[in-house]
């Protein structure tokens, strides 16, 4: 009896657990991905990341085909659409690999269902290095700081060795419809807003492989001296692939280590992330609530939508705010000393609330991720978890003469943004910010 494999952040095919497990049988199996913008623990994707899945879709069917399977493509609720599948499929069993924030709700509504309709329904580990439940304070608690969650973390038994892909794929007997990818409209066509990020990216796992290989191969060597300087190729490009699972934590891990390098510091990044789907795990509504209760009664102002098409568009005077966000802009990506300080003249220059920033990333990062971008919005906004306090208020322009020294980002990317009249006062920002903290 076949076996569908539902893919959901996990488009590859290496240490693919839920896929291993699938493949052990040759009673064939159904590759499934779902649309899923109806359920109400489903956050509809930005136009970026629709961008990106696009991609990701069509090399992830391309990759099962080429070992004897194939992808169907549905759109609707999940919890109504993988049971149709599996009927359709005349399916006795459902495999995936986990999800950890407000989804797996619909998970478990799931996994409950079809076991009462007698399918083996089974999940497993999924992009992360440790099952967040894993990693617990003394009082069993989640981590609020980052440095002990690390600890911890290193602590604990080493992430597993990544899976091989599967070499070969029975199909099903019955293999059911699927949907036209095209016909899902995830790309631009006119006007096409996309083509600077498709000049940058590649999507898809063949990509990510390469990315990490580069990487290890090169700039991992100016990693640590060089990760804070935008204009300087010291960084590892991952954050896309791991955040649309095309390759594994657990293998950029296992690789770093092997690559002989020194790969602490890089590791510890991939510990941010860790923390914050830790965060977002036991914080569901993170894109919405800040963690830090007080900063509900912060009085944000409601920008004026000229000054805040100034953050968006890359116009307020301040170059390495503007060239930031014109990189966003055109290449669904900023460096990540960048998306500080752009984030920071947000919250604290201009006083608008970190949701409404953190909204724009939403919808124009290819690497939008459920728990990293509200994370690091709350982190940056002085609410989050372990963040810098409040009064640590970026100043763009230092910012600028230490990380962009000679002003090779800002040539790049937004080289008229010295000419650009300023938006904000920088000083009487700061003190106006420092005013509205206190009030709280
Ligand atoms: P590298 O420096 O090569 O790091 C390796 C990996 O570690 C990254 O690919 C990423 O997965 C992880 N990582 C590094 N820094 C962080 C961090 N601060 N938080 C979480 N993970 C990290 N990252 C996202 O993946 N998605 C987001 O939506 C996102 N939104 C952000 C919003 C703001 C306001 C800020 C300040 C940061 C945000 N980040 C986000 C984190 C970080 O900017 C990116 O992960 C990083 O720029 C990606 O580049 P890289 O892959 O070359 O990173």
């Amino acid at each position: 009896m076949a076996s569908v494999v539902w893919f959901r952040d996990d488009l590859r095919l290496a240490d693919h657990a839920a896929l291993a497990a699938a493949a052990e049988d040759d009673d064939g199996l159904i590759a499934l991905y779902v649309l899923d913008e109806e359920s109400d623990e489903t956050r509809p994707l930005g136009g970026a990341a629709k961008w990106w899945l696009h991609g990701s879709l069509e090399r992830l069917d391309a990759a099962l085909r080429e070992r004897g399977g194939a992808l169907v493509l549905r759109r609707g609720r999940a919890e109504e659409v993988v049971p149709a599948v599996v009927r359709a499929a005349g399916a006795t069993r459902v495999f995936w690999n986990r999800r950890y924030g407000a989804e797996r709700e619909i998970d478990a509504r799931l996994k409950e269902a079809l076991r009462g309709d007698g399918i083996e329904a089974r999940s497993f580990p999924g992009s992360l290095l440790f099952e967040p439940w894993t990693i617990a304070t003394k009082s069993g608690g989640p981590y609020r700081v980052y440095s002990p969650f690390w600890r911890a973390c290193l602590e604990a038994p080493e992430p597993a060795r990544p899976l091989p892909a599967p070499a070969t794929l029975a199909a099903a007997d019955a293999h059911p419809e699927s949907d036209d990818l095209a016909e899902w409209k995830l790309r631009p066509t006119s006007p096409d807003w996309a083509t600077g990020i498709a000049e940058r990216w590649t999507p898809g796992e063949d990509a990510a492989r390469a990315a990490l290989e580069d990487f290890l191969g090169g700039a991992v060597a100016r990693y640590d001296a060089g990760r804070d300087v935008p204009s300087e190729d010291a960084v590892s490009g991952l954050s896309p692939y791991l955040r649309w699972g095309e390759i594994s934590p657990r293998t950029v891990w296992h690789e770093a280590w092997r690559s002989g390098a020194d790969v602490g510091t890089f590791l510890s990044e991939l510990g941010w992330r860790e923390f914050a789907w830790h965060t977002a795990f036991h914080h569901p509504d993170l894109h919405t609530r800040g963690l830090n209760a007080r900063f509900d009664a912060f009085p944000w102002e409601d920008p004026d939508p000229a000054d805040l098409a100034a953050w968006q568009q890359g116009t307020t005077g301040y170059p390495l705010v503007d060239a930031g966000m014109r990189e966003l802009w055109q290449s669904g990506s900023m460096h990540n000393r960048v998306r500080m300080v752009a984030a920071s003249f947000l919250t604290k220059n201009m006083l608008v609330d970190w949701r409404v920033g953190e909204r724009w990333f939403w919808d124009t990062l290819v690497d939008a991720d459920a728990a990293s971008n509200p994370f690091n919005w709350q982190w940056v906004a002085g609410c989050g978890a372990d963040a810098a306090p409040y009064f640590r208020i970026f100043n763009p322009r230092t910012q600028e003469q230490k990380f962009d020294p000679e002003g090779r980002y800002v040539k790049e990317w937004a080289p008229d943004s010295l000419l650009t009249p300023e938006l904000v006062d920088l000083k009487a920002s700061r003190e106006r910010a420092l005013a509205a903290y206190d009030t709280i």
